[in-house]
């Protein structure tokens, strides 16, 4: 039978919670929405299998909110994809991540799900992850002691393992005001249309100088063990000029390096031509 009793700590401030976490050791978790902890426990997930202690987060202030401040958009670690579906800020500066939120769950979840629970449960197919990593996105980690930034790349170290470290919260997500018009669009494939875990998720941004590709910034999620980046591609690419050509050449090359990243696969004989197909969709689109 699975135990999935916890005594449930609600500080009411980040002060308060920073020092219950200083406290505690690794049968202490933090609950934001508890879309992931909660049904991991109740189903028995060894990832929660020793947790017997959570901290709530969900009355803390300090970790709510979306503005903007000396060329960054802040976003609060604990704000949920309904509100940052809601968000003006969001819709206009980072539209890559108002879409791949919406395509979170379904409306109970996008309404307890928080953007921080998503990408430090870090699961392959953490939706967000590829358009926070498209928009440059650092994260800001609190403990008692310290406060530390990094970047989400970094953060992120493999599926469901991240940098953080016993006694730490994520208390905001960093990303710079994009200030160039850079095109772009997010795409996820998953089995149905709605409530889907994804297959795939791609993430695009393009800066046109006429026809030219000034800056190209490409991420994946779910075909990738964990949302990344692509430089080699992204460095091919800048500075050529924006034809078909160019586009299935880099669909091609996208397949390439995905195949390099996962190795053969009996899924690969799939995969391939449906990364190459939707990420040459995705370039084609944002050129139109
Ligand atoms: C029915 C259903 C559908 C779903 N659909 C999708 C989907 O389409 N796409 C998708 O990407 N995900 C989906 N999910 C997964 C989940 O909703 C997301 O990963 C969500 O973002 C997790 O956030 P949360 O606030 O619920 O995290 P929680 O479950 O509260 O926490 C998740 C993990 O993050 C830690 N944590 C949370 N906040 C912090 C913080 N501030 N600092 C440090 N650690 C923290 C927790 O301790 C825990 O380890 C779905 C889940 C369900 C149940």
């Amino acid at each position: 039978m699975i135990d999935i009793m916890c005594e449930v700590l609600t500080p009411e401030n980040l002060t308060d919670a920073l020092q219950l976490l200083a406290k505690a050791d690794s049968t202490t978790k933090i609950l934001a929405g508890g879309t992931d902890v909660v049904v991991g426990k109740t189903q028995g997930s060894k990832r929660f299998a020793d947790t017997v202690t959570l901290i709530d987060i969900n009355r803390i202030e300090e970790l709510k909110g979306i503005f903007e401040k000396d060329g960054m958009i802040s976003i609060g670690a604990a704000t949920t994809f309904s509100e940052i579906c809601k968000s003006k800020l969001v819709e206009e500066k980072l539209p890559l991540l108002k879409k791949a939120s919406s395509t979170i769950g379904s409306l109970q979840i996008r309404n307890r799900a928080t953007i921080a629970g998503n990408f430090v449960n870090n699961a392959p197919c953490a939706d967000t992850v590829p358009a926070l990593l498209v928009y440059d996105a650092s994260i800001e980690i609190k403990s008692q002691a310290a406060t530390r930034n990094i970047s989400l790349q970094e953060f992120l170290q493999g599926p469901y393992k991240t940098q953080l470290q016993q006694g730490e919260l994520v208390t905001r997500i960093l990303v710079p005001t994009p200030k160039q018009n850079y095109a772009g669009d997010f795409y996820k494939l998953g089995r149905r249309r709605a409530v889907a875990i994804s297959r795939l998720t791609l993430a695009v941004l393009i800066l046109l100088n006429g026809k030219e590709i000034a800056d190209i910034k490409i991420a994946s999620g779910a075909v990738t063990p964990i949302g990344k980046r692509f430089p080699k591609l992204e460095e091919f690419a800048k500075g050529k000029v924006m034809t078909d050509n160019l586009l299935r050449d880099l669909s091609k090359k996208m397949g390439e390096e995905v195949l390099a990243v996962t190795g053969l696969r009996w899924s690969s004989d799939y995969k391939l031509p449906v990364v190459q197909q939707m990420f040459y969709q995705l370039l084609k689109g944002i050129e139109r």
